[in-house]
């Protein structure tokens, strides 16, 4: 069936500034690190990007290893960018990113620029797009030197193939020294990928004060600690949750170990008239250098969930003292 994105779209998402750019970021962004791989229903996967695109969420992130398998999350993304999105191009900002393990061999993770080059170019195949919004370096590589890296960025830029990069998982003199590159190579450098939630909050200590001195922003990963943050632990771990699958990166002792807070969070969230995971997301953007919150969803209707987050912002001092002593 024909997609005809919403008239509407724009009419209720808030957008905001990365950094000192001029770029506007929808105040909630979707990533595409689960959900989209072949492993993933492809019906589901494009019901969440219509529906996305319908809020008025314009920027989708990706990365070359996303699935599974590796590079499939970015060949569903094509495959659903051709039939519904390619009218909308210019309406999109489309990441994607390099820095983790990819293929075999020396030459397929971390951060060389024979990587780097190489991965952009199999990551625009697999998405069929002729450039993508942002590149990003996806995590820092102590053993190649950062000017080479960063130069990498700069050239992929040059050759069209990205129009800003960005950098993720860098930690504050890191982010320092790549800022002072990218500016001598005049290659517009907007964005710092981290991730922050209640949960975890170390970018708290640095990296958003040098963001800020930097002019460039943050857009924040896992601001539901990959689900802790709902409702959905609440009575156990389903099943189909991303804890329940006994994926790598989240598993059951996490949940148990802190439902405890989940628990006296979610209580706070009620009170205010709101879900936990809208509370979450509300608290992160209470942050100015955070241009966007990043966020992931297994069915559409958590997203439209989640975006409902952006009706109520504010905090009086006395919750954020309450949440403050849970989650400190
Ligand atoms: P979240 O913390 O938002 O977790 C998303 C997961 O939480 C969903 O897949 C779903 O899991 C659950 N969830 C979301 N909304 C709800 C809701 N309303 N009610 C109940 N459960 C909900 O973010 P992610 O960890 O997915 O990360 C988001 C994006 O950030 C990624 O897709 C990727 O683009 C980026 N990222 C970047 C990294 C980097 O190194 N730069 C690393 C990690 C992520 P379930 O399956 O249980 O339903």
């Amino acid at each position: 069936q024909r997609y005809v994105a919403d008239a509407k779209r724009y009419d209720s998402m808030t957008y905001k500034r990365s950094g000192k750019s001029g770029v506007l970021l929808p105040a909630i962004s979707l990533g595409l690190w689960h959900n989209f791989g072949f492993v993933d229903s492809l019906q589901n996967g494009r019901d969440i990007l219509r529906t996305a695109f319908d809020l008025g969420i314009t920027h989708f992130d990706l990365a070359n290893n996303y699935g599974p398998p590796f590079g499939s999350a970015e060949e569903t993304f094509g495959t659903i960018f051709k039939n519904d999105f390619k009218s909308y191009r210019d309406e999109l900002f489309i990441a994607t990113k390099a820095g983790f393990d990819m293929w075999p061999g020396p030459y397929g993770n971390l951060g060389s620029r024979k990587y780097l080059m190489a991965s952009l170019d199999q990551s625009l195949k697999r998405m069929g797009l002729d450039y993508v919004d942002i590149f990003y370096h996806h995590r820092p590589d102590p053993d190649t030197p950062l000017e080479e890296t960063m130069g990498a960025l700069a050239d992929i830029v040059r050759q069209g193939k990205a129009l800003y990069v960005g950098i993720s998982n860098y930690q504050p003199q890191e982010t320092e020294q790549a800022a002072e590159i990218l500016k001598r190579l005049n290659v517009p450098f907007i964005l710092h990928q981290a991730r922050y939630s209640m949960f975890d909050r170390w970018v708290e200590d640095g990296i958003l004060d040098t963001l800020e001195q930097n002019g460039v922003g943050c857009i924040a990963f896992s601001p539901l600690a990959q689900g802790l943050l709902t409702d959905k632990y609440l009575k156990g771990i389903p099943k189909d949750s991303r804890a329940g699958k006994d994926l790598t990166y989240l598993n059951s002792e996490t949940v148990t170990s802190q439902i405890d807070k989940i628990q006296k969070l979610n209580d706070i969230a009620k009170k205010r008239d709101q879900k936990l995971s809208q509370m979450a997301i509300a608290w992160i953007l209470r942050q100015k250098q955070v241009a966007s919150v990043l966020v992931g969803a297994s069915s559409s209707n958590q997203l439209k969930d989640n975006v409902k987050a952006l009706d109520c912002l504010e905090f009086s001092e006395e919750e954020l003292r309450l949440i403050e002593k849970i989650i400190s």
